[in-house]
């Protein structure tokens, strides 16, 4: 892991093989490493990651990450206006590079929905609310880098 990766930290060791050898967007990594950077500058700590690659929407295409927030309540929607401030997202109109959510966790199933749905989509069992995490995500217009032919290394 390179030294740049010590403002990161991972929930578990299955998210650290996803974020050095998951394919995630090039992009997602940039932001990912610049919204740890901003929190180690806040708050003296890394950021930690919760979640990656998973099987539905944007996290399913490898351009969006979870970042822990239940330990800075009251910062989150600081830390999620700063990273729309410098990162805007490129994609569907009103759509944002940054969003803090609130999740519950299904007491059957354990799948996360949001706090705003009443039961778990996949079961419809209730849930425990589990604090909020900020979603990063990379958006469809933002294309992979291309190495230009001249690019001298
Ligand atoms: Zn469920
Ligand atoms: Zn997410």
């Amino acid at each position: 892991m390179h030294e740049v990766e010590s403002y990161l930290r991972f929930k578990t060791t299955e998210l650290r093989d996803q974020w050095l050898n998951g394919n995630l967007s090039p992009a997602l990594k940039v932001k990912v490493l610049l919204a740890a950077w901003w929190h180690f500058q806040e708050f003296k700590q890394p950021a930690v990651i919760t979640s990656l690659i998973r099987d539905d929407g944007i996290h399913k295409e490898r351009r969006a990450a979870d970042l822990r927030t239940s330990h800075i309540s009251v910062f989150a929607h600081k830390w999620e206006a700063w990273l729309n401030s410098v990162f805007p997202y490129q994609g569907k109109a009103g759509c944002n590079t940054a969003l803090v959510h609130e999740v519950k966790k299904c007491i059957q199933c354990g799948k996360h929905f949001p706090v705003t749905k009443a039961r778990c989509p996949k079961c419809g069992a209730i849930g425990d609310k589990l604090g909020t995490h900020i979603h990063i995500q990379v958006g469809p217009k933002e294309g992979k880098p291309d190495t230009p032919a001249n690019y001298v290394v």
